[in-house]
Protein backbone atom coordinates (compact mmCIF):
# COMPACT_ATOMS: atom_id res chain seq x y z
CA UNK A 1 0.00 0.00 0.00
CA UNK A 2 1.35 3.27 -1.15
CA UNK A 3 1.87 5.88 1.56
CA UNK A 4 -0.55 8.92 1.15
CA UNK A 5 1.24 11.63 -0.67
CA UNK A 6 2.74 14.74 1.09
CA UNK A 7 0.99 17.89 1.04
CA UNK A 8 2.89 19.88 -1.82
CA UNK A 9 4.15 23.21 -1.63
CA UNK A 10 1.50 25.15 -3.32
CA UNK A 11 -0.83 23.00 -0.78
CA UNK A 12 1.15 24.66 2.30
CA UNK A 13 1.32 27.68 0.78
CA UNK A 14 -2.95 28.07 0.30
CA UNK A 15 -3.32 26.35 3.74
CA UNK A 16 -1.33 29.15 4.95
CA UNK A 17 -2.38 32.02 3.09
CA UNK A 18 -5.88 30.96 1.75
CA UNK A 19 -5.36 30.42 -2.10
CA UNK A 20 -3.00 28.79 -4.59
CA UNK A 21 0.60 30.77 -5.05
CA UNK A 22 1.16 32.48 -8.25
CA UNK A 23 4.30 30.62 -9.07
CA UNK A 24 6.75 28.68 -7.72
CA UNK A 25 10.53 28.84 -7.77
CA UNK A 26 13.36 26.50 -7.40
CA UNK A 27 16.89 27.48 -6.31
CA UNK A 28 19.60 24.73 -5.64
CA UNK A 29 22.26 24.81 -3.45
CA UNK A 30 26.10 24.63 -4.82
CA UNK A 31 29.39 22.22 -3.86
CA UNK A 32 32.79 23.64 -4.89
CA UNK A 33 34.72 20.74 -6.00
CA UNK A 34 37.84 23.04 -6.07
CA UNK A 35 38.88 26.70 -5.88
CA UNK A 36 38.29 27.89 -2.58
CA UNK A 37 38.60 31.27 -1.26
CA UNK A 38 40.23 32.37 -4.63
CA UNK A 39 36.18 33.65 -6.16
CA UNK A 40 37.29 37.14 -4.18
CA UNK A 41 40.36 37.21 -5.37
CA UNK A 42 39.54 36.84 -9.29
CA UNK A 43 40.70 33.52 -9.19
CA UNK A 44 38.81 30.63 -11.36
CA UNK A 45 36.74 28.14 -9.45
CA UNK A 46 34.71 24.82 -10.23
CA UNK A 47 31.49 24.53 -8.34
CA UNK A 48 28.61 22.72 -9.35
CA UNK A 49 24.83 23.04 -8.25
CA UNK A 50 23.30 19.93 -6.75
CA UNK A 51 19.94 18.56 -6.93
CA UNK A 52 19.29 20.05 -3.20
CA UNK A 53 17.36 23.39 -3.04
CA UNK A 54 15.44 25.89 -1.54
CA UNK A 55 11.87 26.09 -3.32
CA UNK A 56 9.29 28.88 -2.66
CA UNK A 57 6.47 29.98 -3.32
CA UNK A 58 4.45 33.42 -3.97
CA UNK A 59 1.47 35.51 -4.75
CA UNK A 60 0.92 39.15 -4.22
CA UNK A 61 -1.12 40.30 -1.78
CA UNK A 62 -2.76 43.93 -2.59
CA UNK A 63 -1.34 45.74 0.47
CA UNK A 64 1.88 47.11 1.39
CA UNK A 65 3.22 44.71 3.15
CA UNK A 66 5.35 41.40 3.37
CA UNK A 67 4.29 38.06 4.75
CA UNK A 68 7.40 35.98 4.87
CA UNK A 69 7.34 32.46 6.26
CA UNK A 70 10.14 29.51 6.19
CA UNK A 71 9.39 26.03 7.23
CA UNK A 72 13.26 26.06 8.26
CA UNK A 73 14.01 25.02 12.22
CA UNK A 74 13.37 27.03 14.46
CA UNK A 75 11.82 30.70 12.29
CA UNK A 76 9.01 32.42 13.18
CA UNK A 77 6.21 34.07 10.29
CA UNK A 78 7.20 37.48 10.01
CA UNK A 79 5.22 40.56 8.65
CA UNK A 80 7.44 43.21 7.04
CA UNK A 81 5.98 46.75 6.12
CA UNK A 82 7.09 47.63 2.81
CA UNK A 83 8.28 50.95 3.81
CA UNK A 84 11.18 48.75 6.27
CA UNK A 85 13.53 47.16 4.21
CA UNK A 86 16.58 47.80 5.92
CA UNK A 87 18.84 44.98 7.77
CA UNK A 88 17.52 42.67 10.72
CA UNK A 89 19.67 41.63 13.30
CA UNK A 90 19.15 38.89 15.59
CA UNK A 91 16.44 35.86 15.11
CA UNK A 92 15.50 37.80 11.76
CA UNK A 93 18.98 37.49 10.46
CA UNK A 94 17.24 35.25 8.36
CA UNK A 95 15.70 37.87 6.42
CA UNK A 96 18.13 40.08 4.88
CA UNK A 97 19.11 37.67 2.45
CA UNK A 98 15.24 38.35 1.38
CA UNK A 99 15.04 41.99 2.31
CA UNK A 100 18.61 43.15 0.83
CA UNK A 101 17.70 41.53 -2.50
CA UNK A 102 14.19 43.55 -2.60
CA UNK A 103 15.89 46.52 -1.38
CA UNK A 104 18.28 45.86 -4.54
CA UNK A 105 15.93 45.72 -6.72
CA UNK A 106 14.61 48.64 -5.64
CA UNK A 107 17.69 51.08 -6.35
CA UNK A 108 17.05 49.58 -9.44
CA UNK A 109 13.78 51.77 -9.54
CA UNK A 110 11.67 48.73 -9.44
CA UNK A 111 8.17 48.76 -7.27
CA UNK A 112 8.47 46.17 -5.13
CA UNK A 113 4.71 45.23 -4.22
CA UNK A 114 3.42 43.47 -1.23
CA UNK A 115 4.09 39.82 -1.57
CA UNK A 116 2.89 36.79 0.60
CA UNK A 117 6.07 34.09 0.41
CA UNK A 118 6.84 30.49 1.58
CA UNK A 119 9.89 29.08 1.58
CA UNK A 120 10.78 25.77 1.64
CA UNK A 121 13.38 23.02 0.31
CA UNK A 122 15.88 20.21 1.59
CA UNK A 123 18.91 22.38 1.51
CA UNK A 124 20.85 22.60 5.01
CA UNK A 125 21.33 25.82 6.68
CA UNK A 126 24.69 27.19 6.79
CA UNK A 127 26.78 23.85 5.75
CA UNK A 128 28.70 25.47 2.95
CA UNK A 129 25.92 24.46 0.74
CA UNK A 130 25.19 28.29 -0.15
CA UNK A 131 22.01 28.30 1.15
CA UNK A 132 22.12 32.08 1.50
CA UNK A 133 22.93 32.34 -1.97
CA UNK A 134 19.82 30.05 -3.02
CA UNK A 135 17.53 31.85 -0.74
CA UNK A 136 18.74 35.24 -2.59
CA UNK A 137 18.50 33.68 -5.74
CA UNK A 138 14.88 32.24 -4.87
CA UNK A 139 13.82 35.90 -3.74
CA UNK A 140 14.84 37.36 -6.78
CA UNK A 141 13.02 34.95 -9.29
CA UNK A 142 9.94 35.28 -6.84
CA UNK A 143 9.99 38.94 -7.28
CA UNK A 144 11.19 38.77 -11.05
CA UNK A 145 8.05 36.30 -11.54
CA UNK A 146 5.62 38.80 -9.80
CA UNK A 147 6.40 41.46 -11.34
CA UNK A 148 6.83 40.37 -15.01
CA UNK A 149 10.62 41.66 -15.54
CA UNK A 150 13.66 39.77 -15.30
CA UNK A 151 17.29 39.89 -15.04
CA UNK A 152 19.92 37.67 -16.68
CA UNK A 153 21.83 35.08 -14.36
CA UNK A 154 24.77 37.17 -14.06
CA UNK A 155 23.39 40.36 -13.83
CA UNK A 156 21.23 38.66 -10.70
CA UNK A 157 24.00 36.99 -9.45
CA UNK A 158 25.69 40.53 -9.42
CA UNK A 159 22.24 42.30 -7.56
CA UNK A 160 22.11 39.08 -5.28
CA UNK A 161 26.02 39.29 -3.83
CA UNK A 162 25.44 42.82 -2.91
CA UNK A 163 22.44 42.02 -1.08
CA UNK A 164 24.82 39.61 0.82
CA UNK A 165 27.33 42.41 1.18
CA UNK A 166 25.18 45.11 2.10
CA UNK A 167 22.31 43.45 4.57
CA UNK A 168 23.75 40.03 5.78
CA UNK A 169 27.67 42.52 6.12
CA UNK A 170 29.53 38.89 4.49
CA UNK A 171 31.33 40.71 1.60
CA UNK A 172 31.71 37.32 -0.55
CA UNK A 173 32.75 36.95 -3.96
CA UNK A 174 30.26 35.95 -6.95
CA UNK A 175 31.29 32.04 -7.16
CA UNK A 176 27.60 30.95 -4.92
CA UNK A 177 25.34 33.40 -6.67
CA UNK A 178 26.87 31.88 -10.10
CA UNK A 179 26.90 28.57 -9.34
CA UNK A 180 23.03 29.13 -8.18
CA UNK A 181 21.94 30.53 -11.29
CA UNK A 182 24.18 29.39 -13.72
CA UNK A 183 24.30 25.49 -13.19
CA UNK A 184 23.86 22.89 -15.51
CA UNK A 185 22.85 19.20 -14.85
CA UNK A 186 25.88 16.91 -15.52
CA UNK A 187 28.50 19.56 -14.90
CA UNK A 188 30.22 21.22 -13.31
CA UNK A 189 31.20 25.29 -13.82
CA UNK A 190 33.97 26.43 -14.16
CA UNK A 191 33.54 30.29 -13.68
CA UNK A 192 37.07 32.91 -14.21
CA UNK A 193 35.73 35.37 -12.02
CA UNK A 194 37.88 37.80 -13.42
CA UNK A 195 35.83 38.33 -16.29
CA UNK A 196 32.68 35.85 -15.25
CA UNK A 197 32.83 33.54 -17.90
CA UNK A 198 31.12 30.32 -17.28
CA UNK A 199 32.35 27.40 -18.60
CA UNK A 200 30.17 23.94 -18.10
CA UNK A 201 32.62 21.36 -17.76
CA UNK A 202 31.24 17.53 -18.34
CA UNK A 203 32.36 14.91 -15.22
CA UNK A 204 33.07 11.35 -15.80
CA UNK A 205 29.86 9.75 -15.61
CA UNK A 206 31.68 7.17 -12.96
CA UNK A 207 32.70 9.49 -10.49
CA UNK A 208 29.96 10.47 -7.70
CA UNK A 209 29.91 13.97 -5.05
CA UNK A 210 29.71 13.03 -1.61
CA UNK A 211 28.81 16.03 0.70
CA UNK A 212 29.93 14.91 4.37
CA UNK A 213 27.87 18.07 6.63
CA UNK A 214 30.14 18.03 10.29
CA UNK A 215 26.64 19.77 11.32
CA UNK A 216 29.25 21.95 13.42
CA UNK A 217 29.50 25.94 12.10
CA UNK A 218 32.08 27.68 14.62
CA UNK A 219 31.03 30.77 15.67
CA UNK A 220 34.59 32.42 14.71
CA UNK A 221 33.91 32.07 11.08
CA UNK A 222 32.01 35.75 10.20
CA UNK A 223 34.77 37.86 11.34
CA UNK A 224 37.50 35.46 9.92
CA UNK A 225 35.97 35.38 6.00
CA UNK A 226 36.04 38.91 5.85
CA UNK A 227 39.95 38.91 7.50
CA UNK A 228 41.14 36.44 5.14
CA UNK A 229 39.84 38.53 2.38
CA UNK A 230 41.51 41.31 3.93
CA UNK A 231 44.77 39.45 4.09
CA UNK A 232 44.44 38.74 0.52
CA UNK A 233 44.02 42.17 -0.98
CA UNK A 234 47.00 43.23 1.92
CA UNK A 235 49.43 40.68 0.02
CA UNK A 236 48.31 41.37 -3.67
CA UNK A 237 48.98 45.20 -2.99
CA UNK A 238 52.67 44.62 -0.94
CA UNK A 239 53.16 42.45 -4.01
CA UNK A 240 51.90 45.85 -6.40
CA UNK A 241 49.16 43.62 -8.45
CA UNK A 242 45.79 44.50 -8.14
CA UNK A 243 44.32 41.04 -7.15
CA UNK A 244 46.38 37.57 -6.17
CA UNK A 245 45.11 36.46 -9.40
CA UNK A 246 47.75 38.14 -11.21
CA UNK A 247 50.54 36.23 -9.51
CA UNK A 248 52.46 33.57 -10.50
CA UNK A 249 53.98 30.90 -8.73
CA UNK A 250 57.19 32.18 -9.92
CA UNK A 251 56.43 36.11 -8.84
CA UNK A 252 55.33 34.42 -5.71
CA UNK A 253 58.95 33.46 -4.94
CA UNK A 254 60.54 36.07 -6.23
CA UNK A 255 58.75 38.13 -3.92
CA UNK A 256 58.36 36.05 -0.69
CA UNK A 257 60.30 38.86 1.15
CA UNK A 258 57.74 41.50 0.70
CA UNK A 259 55.58 39.52 2.45
CA UNK A 260 55.42 38.45 6.53
CA UNK A 261 54.71 35.10 7.10
CA UNK A 262 50.69 34.95 7.78
CA UNK A 263 50.60 36.97 4.27
CA UNK A 264 52.81 34.81 2.52
CA UNK A 265 50.75 31.71 3.34
CA UNK A 266 47.41 33.55 2.59
CA UNK A 267 48.59 34.10 -0.93
CA UNK A 268 50.96 30.86 -1.69
CA UNK A 269 47.46 29.41 -1.04
CA UNK A 270 45.71 31.28 -3.25
CA UNK A 271 48.43 31.37 -6.06
CA UNK A 272 48.25 27.21 -5.39
CA UNK A 273 44.96 26.96 -5.29
CA UNK A 274 44.18 28.79 -8.40
CA UNK A 275 46.92 26.52 -10.15
CA UNK A 276 44.95 23.67 -9.06
CA UNK A 277 41.50 24.42 -10.96
CA UNK A 278 42.79 24.26 -14.72
CA UNK A 279 44.87 20.70 -13.41
CA UNK A 280 41.50 19.69 -12.00
CA UNK A 281 39.47 20.17 -15.14
CA UNK A 282 42.36 18.39 -17.26
CA UNK A 283 42.46 15.60 -14.58
CA UNK A 284 38.24 15.28 -15.16
CA UNK A 285 38.60 15.65 -19.01
CA UNK A 286 40.89 12.61 -18.69
CA UNK A 287 38.85 10.60 -16.13
CA UNK A 288 42.82 10.73 -14.33
CA UNK A 289 41.02 9.84 -10.82
CA UNK A 290 44.71 9.37 -9.25
CA UNK A 291 45.78 13.39 -10.94
CA UNK A 292 41.97 14.69 -9.18
CA UNK A 293 42.63 13.05 -6.01
CA UNK A 294 45.90 14.54 -5.43
CA UNK A 295 44.68 17.76 -6.56
CA UNK A 296 41.75 17.58 -3.56
CA UNK A 297 44.08 16.99 -1.16
CA UNK A 298 46.36 19.67 -1.93
CA UNK A 299 43.31 22.25 -1.51
CA UNK A 300 42.69 20.61 1.78
CA UNK A 301 45.61 20.83 3.10
CA UNK A 302 46.52 24.76 1.72
CA UNK A 303 43.39 25.52 2.65
CA UNK A 304 44.34 23.88 6.66
CA UNK A 305 47.64 25.12 6.51
CA UNK A 306 48.59 28.02 4.76
CA UNK A 307 44.82 29.78 4.71
CA UNK A 308 44.01 28.31 8.19
CA UNK A 309 40.06 27.95 7.59
CA UNK A 310 39.72 24.36 8.49
CA UNK A 311 38.73 22.75 12.10
CA UNK A 312 39.36 19.23 13.27
CA UNK A 313 36.17 18.03 12.36
CA UNK A 314 36.62 18.72 8.94
CA UNK A 315 40.18 16.94 8.66
CA UNK A 316 38.52 13.95 10.17
CA UNK A 317 35.97 13.98 7.57
CA UNK A 318 38.83 14.54 4.39
CA UNK A 319 41.18 12.40 6.49
CA UNK A 320 38.67 9.03 6.80
CA UNK A 321 37.94 9.39 2.85
CA UNK A 322 41.56 9.33 2.25
CA UNK A 323 42.61 6.35 4.51
CA UNK A 324 39.60 4.49 2.87
CA UNK A 325 40.92 5.07 -0.42
CA UNK A 326 40.81 3.28 -3.31
CA UNK A 327 39.71 0.25 -1.66
CA UNK A 328 36.00 1.88 -0.75
CA UNK A 329 36.33 3.85 -4.48
CA UNK A 330 37.59 6.68 -3.13
CA UNK A 331 39.00 8.96 -5.78
CA UNK A 332 39.29 12.36 -3.85
CA UNK A 333 38.21 14.70 -1.06
CA UNK A 334 38.31 18.03 0.81
CA UNK A 335 36.78 20.27 2.50
CA UNK A 336 34.16 22.63 0.94
CA UNK A 337 32.62 26.28 1.16
CA UNK A 338 34.29 28.85 3.52
CA UNK A 339 35.60 26.40 6.69
CA UNK A 340 35.06 26.97 10.41
CA UNK A 341 32.57 23.73 9.92
CA UNK A 342 30.23 22.89 7.01
CA UNK A 343 30.90 20.26 5.10
CA UNK A 344 33.89 18.27 3.11
CA UNK A 345 33.32 16.94 -0.82
CA UNK A 346 34.19 13.42 -1.59
CA UNK A 347 34.37 11.66 -5.16
CA UNK A 348 33.66 8.54 -5.31
CA UNK A 349 33.01 5.77 -7.63
CA UNK A 350 29.58 5.39 -8.67
CA UNK A 351 27.90 2.41 -6.82
CA UNK A 352 30.42 2.72 -4.10
CA UNK A 353 28.80 5.77 -2.28
CA UNK A 354 26.26 3.83 0.36
CA UNK A 355 29.73 1.41 1.43
CA UNK A 356 31.52 5.02 2.14
CA UNK A 357 28.91 7.17 3.56
CA UNK A 358 28.84 4.16 6.40
CA UNK A 359 32.85 4.41 6.69
CA UNK A 360 32.46 8.30 6.66
CA UNK A 361 30.04 8.71 9.36
CA UNK A 362 31.02 5.77 11.66
CA UNK A 363 34.63 6.98 11.92
CA UNK A 364 33.51 10.34 12.47
CA UNK A 365 30.72 9.41 14.95
CA UNK A 366 33.49 7.65 17.11
CA UNK A 367 35.79 10.64 17.60
CA UNK A 368 32.79 13.19 18.13
CA UNK A 369 30.07 11.65 19.44
CA UNK A 370 27.48 13.02 16.87
CA UNK A 371 26.39 11.56 13.28
CA UNK A 372 27.44 13.65 10.43
CA UNK A 373 24.84 14.19 7.60
CA UNK A 374 26.22 12.44 4.63
CA UNK A 375 24.42 12.18 1.29
CA UNK A 376 24.95 11.79 -2.72
CA UNK A 377 24.54 14.40 -4.63
CA UNK A 378 24.19 15.18 -8.84
CA UNK A 379 25.13 18.03 -10.53
CA UNK A 380 21.69 19.64 -10.86
CA UNK A 381 20.33 22.64 -13.08
CA UNK A 382 20.03 26.23 -12.60
CA UNK A 383 17.78 28.27 -10.42
CA UNK A 384 14.19 28.71 -12.34
CA UNK A 385 10.93 29.75 -12.61
CA UNK A 386 9.00 26.43 -12.07
CA UNK A 387 6.64 25.83 -15.11
CA UNK A 388 3.50 25.58 -14.33
CA UNK A 389 3.41 21.30 -14.62
CA UNK A 390 6.80 20.94 -12.75
CA UNK A 391 6.31 18.42 -10.30
CA UNK A 392 5.36 19.23 -6.79
CA UNK A 393 8.27 19.68 -4.36
P1 LIG B 1 25.50 28.71 3.67
O1 LIG B 1 25.28 29.73 2.60
O2 LIG B 1 26.76 27.94 3.47
O3 LIG B 1 24.34 27.79 3.86
P2 LIG B 1 25.47 31.05 5.31
O4 LIG B 1 25.88 31.27 6.73
O5 LIG B 1 26.09 31.88 4.25
O6 LIG B 1 25.70 29.49 5.03
O7 LIG B 1 23.90 31.23 5.19
C1 LIG B 1 23.03 30.55 6.07
C2 LIG B 1 21.92 31.50 6.50
O8 LIG B 1 21.01 31.74 5.40
C3 LIG B 1 21.04 30.92 7.58
O9 LIG B 1 21.61 31.13 8.86
C4 LIG B 1 19.75 31.70 7.38
O10 LIG B 1 19.84 32.99 7.95
C5 LIG B 1 19.69 31.87 5.89
N1 LIG B 1 18.88 30.81 5.26
C6 LIG B 1 19.28 29.89 4.38
N2 LIG B 1 18.27 29.09 4.00
C7 LIG B 1 17.17 29.51 4.66
C8 LIG B 1 15.81 29.09 4.70
N3 LIG B 1 15.35 28.04 3.99
N4 LIG B 1 14.97 29.78 5.50
C9 LIG B 1 15.40 30.82 6.22
N5 LIG B 1 16.68 31.25 6.23
C10 LIG B 1 17.56 30.61 5.46
MG1 LIG C 1 26.47 31.44 2.25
Amino acid sequence: MSSPALPSLSDRFAVRFGAAPALRVRAPGRVNLIGEHVDYVGGLVLPVAIDRAICAAASTNGRNVLRLVSEAAGIAPVEVPLVDLGPRTGSDGWLNYVLGVLAQYRELGWTVPGFDALFSGDLPLGAGLSSSAALETATALLLEGLTGRGLDPIERARLCQQAEHRHAGVPCGLMDQLAVGAGRAGHALLIDCRDLRVTPVPLPPDWSIIVADTRVKHTLADGEYRRRREDCEAAARALGVPTLRDVSLELLAANAFRLDERLARRARHAVTEIARVPAFVAAAAAGDATAAGTLLRASHLSLRDDFDVSCPELDALAEAAWRAGSELGVIGARMTGGGFGGATVTLVRRGREAELARHLEVDFAGRFGHIPSVFVTRPAGAAEIMPPDYPAP
